[in-house]
């Protein structure tokens, strides 16, 4: 097992490794089986993290869940219900979700975000996780009253900063390792969501197979895999907390956003 990170030096976004304190450099990136190492970049307390994905797509399931689907009063799908977030809604560890003035309603969404680690097509269930490079902690921030009105969910779903992502990627790990997380989500220290990934309709791995019959995955590619119960408001000044037991977890800030019309 092990860490994958990106962090900014000089600016640029850099890929790399944890070892103990340190982050090792990537400079090829993750991808490869065994990715060539570079210099040590620094330490790990002292580099600031960016999202550990910078992906062609984000692609989400929703109602994966039954007791998220029941809290909204819907049925659990027979099939994956699918929707996507652009990748301009990615954001890492720390950054600031800004609430849009188009909405009054904007809600936190914890979930196990899986990263694709090669590029993939009409893969099999059995052979999915050959595909997948690993596991991350994700919010997948949802303006409910967009959600409701537009009744598609591209804008509700859409807004930059909707998607955050991190700290690193677990990778290097079997179907097994995600079968029982736990998953949590609190604000201001407080719990709001919990659940285990044992509850999913849909497996991790299903999913990846799912998500590939209808189009490419490529390596990078994130997959959120839907959010237990418990989903409520972000308002400014509030923080935000997703945790997944083995992982780790990422924080980031509520803040209305700059120069947002109402
Ligand atoms: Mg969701």
């Amino acid at each position: 097992m092990k860490k994958i990170v990106r962090v900014g030096i000089s600016g640029r976004p850099e890929w790399g490794v944890v070892e103990g304190d340190e982050i090792v450099h990537l400079p090829e990136g993750p991808f490869d089986v065994d990715p060539r190492r570079g210099n040590v970049l620094g330490n790990l307390g002292d580099l600031s993290l960016l999202a550990p994905v910078a992906p062609s797509k984000v692609i989400c399931v929703g109602r994966n869940y039954v007791a998220h689907a029941a809290e909204h009063g819907a049925e659990v799908p027979s099939k994956p219900l699918l929707f996507s977030k652009p990748p301009s809604a990615v954001i890492g560890p720390g950054a600031a979700i800004e609430l849009p003035g188009e909405s009054d309603r904007v809600e936190h969404e914890g979930e196990l975000a899986v990263v694709v680690g090669a590029r993939c097509r009409r893969v099999s269930a059995a052979d999915a996780w050959s595909a997948v490079l690993g596991v991350s902690c994700a919010n997948d921030v949802t303006a409910r009253d967009l959600q409701r009105r537009d009744k598609q969910w591209t804008r509700a779903k859409g807004f930059d900063t909707f998607c955050p992502v991190g700290p690193w990627v677990v990778a290097g790990i079997d179907a097994g390792f995600v079968a029982d997380l736990g998953v949590r989500c609190t604000v201001n220290g407080e719990l709001r969501q919990r659940g285990r990934t044992s509850e999913m309709v849909f497996s991790p791995a299903f999913l990846v197979s799912y998500i590939s019959q209808v189009m490419t995955l490529e390596p990078g590619d994130v997959i959120l895999t839907g959010t237990p119960a418990g989903v409520g408001p972000l308002n400014p000044g509030d923080t935000v907390t997703v945790e997944i037991e083995g992982v780790g977890s990422i924080t980031n800030p509520v803040v209305d956003e700059p120069c947002s019309s109402p």
